[in-house]
């Protein structure tokens, strides 16, 4: 199935998780999950991620595994036209411009640009409007300023001149986990998703409560990233593994590939039922 047919065959109260990945060990996790959920994971890369293991390194990768499984691939945060164009060359399923430190013309031009290049290629363009603070990291604070908020009315002229598949939006959400759990606009969040009638995806899922992040779920939005929470574990079970006896990486490694994949589990079972 087309990412496409799946995004608009979920129901109301149902969204895929969006995952990052930068090595074998992240991917291998996420795979494990599917094999046991058999739910859709989208798996993301970052402009940084698809470097280190080369972005058509990572598309071979997914494909290997995609004939068996329900897995996507996401050119993440691609923040020029030729890292976006470059993902779309390598038929990655979709392609997030993030154009949300240009001007509002500037980000639509390129969008635009993007969605002539891609044709009728199945990918989805997703574009991103209004700033989304912090990054995917652990920090003390993060400001988040009223007037960076997604407008309404932007967000309209937006999807509206670029015909964009798929929306990031900012409603106080933030890259990365705070010692204080954001506040959301979930009102600014129904307005935008009735207004634009397209999928909205959320960024910065980390560190929101699983109350928050389903609310965001009932609003429209139907994907749902999370990273800083999965590269946490990441380290603190190495860590923990490293200080172990054995030298064998298999060993060391095979449990925090284990402890991600049941955390991937968790969200990918909770996002599918409007129940607890
Ligand atoms: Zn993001």
């Amino acid at each position: 199935m087309h990412l496409k047919e799946l995004i608009y065959s979920l129901k109301t109260g149902e969204a895929i998780l969006h995952y990052n990945v930068a090595t074998l060990e992240q991917i291998k996790a996420g795979i494990l999950a599917v094999q046991e959920t058999k739910i859709p994971l989208i798996f993301g890369v970052s402009e940084g991620e698809r470097n280190y293991l080369s972005p058509a390194l990572v598309k071979e990768i997914i494909d290997f595994y995609k004939k068996d499984l329900p897995i996507f691939l996401n050119a993440d945060h691609s923040k020029s036209f030729e890292t976006a164009k470059q993902a779309i060359d390598l038929n990655y399923d979709a392609v997030l411009f993030d154009g949300s430190e240009l001007t509002l013309d500037e980000n639509i031009k390129i969008t635009k640009e993007l969605i002539n290049y891609r044709g009728d290629k199945n990918i989805l363009i997703e574009g991103e409007i209004g700033k989304i603070e912090g990054k995917s990291e652990i920090q003390k604070e993060v400001e988040v300023k009223k007037e960076n908020l997604t407008k309404v009315e932007e967000a309209i002229k937006f999807v509206e001149e670029t015909k964009v598949d798929l929306l990031a939006v900012s409603i106080g959400n933030i890259h990365g986990i705070t010692e204080k759990e954001p506040e959301l606009d979930f009102e600014r969040g129904r307005e935008i998703a009735q207004a634009v009638k397209i999928p909205l995806v959320l960024h910065g899922a980390s560190g929101l409560s699983l109350e928050k992040i389903k609310k965001c779920i009932e609003i429209g939005f139907k994907i749902i990233h999370l990273n800083t929470e999965f590269r946490k574990i990441w380290k603190e079970k190495l860590i923990e593994e490293l200080g172990k006896e054995t030298v064998t990486p298999y060993k060391i490694l095979e449990p925090v590939v284990e402890e991600i994949k049941k955390k991937i589990v968790y969200y990918q079972v909770r996002f599918q039922d409007s129940g607890s």
